[in-house]
């Protein structure tokens, strides 16, 4: 089997995303943990929009992968 880094997490998640706060949640940031709706859900990296992308808009959705992330501590 292979580990799948993201896994909807459809039973687990309840309530609304915590970005919009207008959809439901069915992702969970594995970075901060808020539970987001899949389009502020950055699925290739398992992040919401915010972890992916922390200084882009809350819109923000896709962005291209260009340098490494900066270390985050
Ligand atoms: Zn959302
Ligand atoms: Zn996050």
């Amino acid at each position: 089997m292979k580990c799948v880094g993201v896994v909807p997490t459809g039973m687990s998640v309840t309530g609304l995303c915590q970005v919009c706060e207008s959809r439901e949640a069915e992702y969970t940031c594995h970075q901060c943990g808020a539970a987001v709706c899949p389009v502020h859900f950055e699925q290739d990296r398992g992040v919401c929009v915010h972890c992916a992308d922390p200084d882009g808009t809350e819109d923000v959705f896709a962005q291209p992968a260009g340098d490494d992330v900066p270390e985050f501590r």
